[in-house]
C-alpha cells in the first residue's frame, strides 16, 4: 500500500466513526522541501492540491509542474513583501492573520485571475511565535475580506499546540470549530475548515475539518 492510501484510508476510517461523508473531507499533501519529482509522483496517483511555506521555492516548482493541472495552498507565515506573488500564483492563502494582508491581497490582485480564496489564521492557543490572529480578530478580519472585491472568504485554519490527553485535543478543536460555525452562520461562502495533521488527523475530523493537511506521511521524510 503507498503512502497515498495509507492517509486516505486513515481519512475513511475517521470520517467513517465521525458518521460523516468522506465527500466532505478534502486532503491537502504539504510538499514543502519535497523534490519534484515526489509531487509529481503523487499527482499520478491522483492528489491535486498542494500546500508549499516558502513562496520562492513554491513559485519553482508551480513553474516546473506546469504541464499538469494542481491547485495551490500557500500555508507559511506571510511576509508582506511577499503578496503581490501569493495573488499571482496561488489558488488559496490560508495563512491571512492581519488586515494589511488582506488589503495588499486584495489590491496587488491582477483582475485576471479568478478571486484569491481566503482562510483565516487562527492562533488557539496564544503562541507568541506562532503565526494567527487572535480569536476575537476573526470577525473584523473575517468582514474586511468578504468585503473586498478580489477575495472569497472560505474559512478558517489552525495549528493547534498538539496534545497528549485525547479530552484536551478533542477541546481545542471543538473551540475551533464553535468558531468555524459561528462564520459559517455569517457568510455563505464559508465552507473550509483546515485543520489536523498526520498527528491528530482523527481528532480534527471528528471535530469537523474538512481540510486535512499532510506532508511526511504522503511523501516520505523532508530531505535536509
Ligand atoms: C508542514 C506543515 C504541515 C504538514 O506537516 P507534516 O509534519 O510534514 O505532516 C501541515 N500544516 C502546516 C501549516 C505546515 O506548515
Amino acid at each position: 500500500m503507498t503512502r497515498f492510501h495509507q492517509v486516505t484510508e486513515r481519512m475513511e476510517v475517521a470520517a467513517a466513526s465521525a458518521r460523516r461523508p468522506i465527500s466532505e473531507l478534502r486532503l491537502l499533501a504539504v510538499s514543502k522541501k519535497q523534490p519534484i519529482e515526489r509531487i509529481r509522483s503523487l499527482a499520478e496517483e491522483g492528489q491535486t492540491s498542494f500546500g508549499e511555506n516558502y513562496v520562492d521555492e513554491a513559485v519553482a516548482k508551480m513553474d516546473e509542474l506546469a504541464d499538469l493541472a494542481l491547485e495551490w495552498h500557500f500555508i507559511g507565515p506571510i511576509q508582506s513583501n511577499k503578496t503581490r506573488t501569493l495573488v499571482e500564483r496561488f489558488d488559496w492563502v490560508q495563512s491571512v492573520d492581519r488586515i494589511k494582508i488582506v488589503r495588499r491581497l486584495n489590491d496587488q490582485h491582477p483582475g485576471n485571475r479568478p478571486a484569491l480564496n481566503v482562510l483565516l489564521q487562527v492562533n488557539l492557543d496564544g503562541e507568541a511565535q506562532k503565526a494567527g490572529c487572535a480569536p476575537e480578530a476573526i470577525a473584523s478580519l473575517a468582514e474586511a475580506v468578504a468585503a473586498a472585491e478580489h477575495l472569497i472568504l472560505r474559512g478558517l485554519m489552525a495549528i493547534p499546540a498538539p496534545r497528549d490527553d485525547p479530552q484536551a485535543q478533542a477541546d481545542v478543536f471543538g473551540r475551533l470549530r464553535g468558531y468555524f460555525d459561528e462564520l459559517a452562520a455569517a457568510y455563505p461562502s464559508v465552507d473550509t475548515l483546515s485543520a489536523g495533521m498526520s498527528a491528530d488527523l482523527e481528532a480534527a475530523i471528528a471535530a469537523g475539518s474538512t481540510m486535512i493537511r499532510v506532508g511526511t506521511d504522503l511523501f516520505g521524510p523532508r530531505p535536509e
